[in-house]
């Protein structure tokens, strides 16, 4: 699913950026176990024909970024800022953005469906390294040195940098074989790392998904026998 932006839109972006330039009370879910897959679950009921966006605009992407701890609470200011001197930068990175997620989500939803790769995924997965790489240097602290990514205040697209490594780093560890998405039948699409002793979790959670095919196979099992 990409976001279908039209010339019409930018007054109202504009105005949305000037008025909302503090974290607003979006509820994201960080509990997929990995970076790229809580980003591939910003859409929910993903696998169905309705997907539900939760990143609706360059402002939420900033404000998951902020609550994913990949921008600090400064930059996210900045960014903000700079978003409003360049609107139409701001459409191509959120278009940028978005194509990103629905390849990350493509991938791994194919890879735990034991799917063949859909090759455009990746290669859309291999652009955006290639243009985040050339950003990412080693960092000294008091604690030794880390993986980290150079300081530029400009770069909108330092919000989807680590997501793409993440992706990455994945798709080429042996935790591959974790990845699981939701057995809902209904779309819920949920992906996620299955650290399950025995790799046999079948659904976003019990609560929800989980609770609700229980009651399902309970009701048929009541029609047959009843
Ligand atoms: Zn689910």
């Amino acid at each position: 699913m990409y976001p279908d932006i039209c010339v019409g839109d930018i007054q109202q972006i504009q105005q949305d950026l000037t008025v909302n330039d503090m974290t607003n009370e979006l509820d994201f879910d960080f509990d997929a176990g990995e970076l790229c897959l809580d980003y591939a679950n910003t859409a929910e009921m993903h696998a169905s024909q309705k997907p539900d966006e939760s990143l609706h605009d360059f402002e939420d992407l900033v404000t998951w970024g902020q609550a994913a701890g990949l921008v600090a609470p400064g930059r996210a200011k900045d960014l903000r800022r700079i978003a409003r001197e360049h609107v139409d930068e701001v459409y191509a990175f959120y278009g940028r953005a978005i194509g990103l997620r629905e390849a990350i989500y493509g991938i791994f939803a194919q890879t735990a469906g034991e799917q063949m790769v859909n090759p455009e995924d990746l290669a859309l997965l291999n652009q955006t390294l290639r243009q985040a790489l050339p950003h990412l240097q080693v960092i000294s602290s008091s604690m030794g040195f880390n993986w980290g990514w150079e300081d530029d205040p400009q770069a909108l697209d330092q919000i989807i940098w680590p997501v793409a490594r993440s992706a990455a780093d994945l798709l080429t560890s042996n935790n591959l074989t974790r990845v699981r998405q939701c057995a809902d039948d209904r779309g819920c699409g949920y992906l996620f790392m299955d650290t399950s002793r025995n790799r046999s979790r079948r659904w976003c959670s019990m609560e929800s998904c989980g609770n609700r095919a229980k009651a399902t196979r309970h009701y048929k099992k009541i029609r047959k026998t009843g």
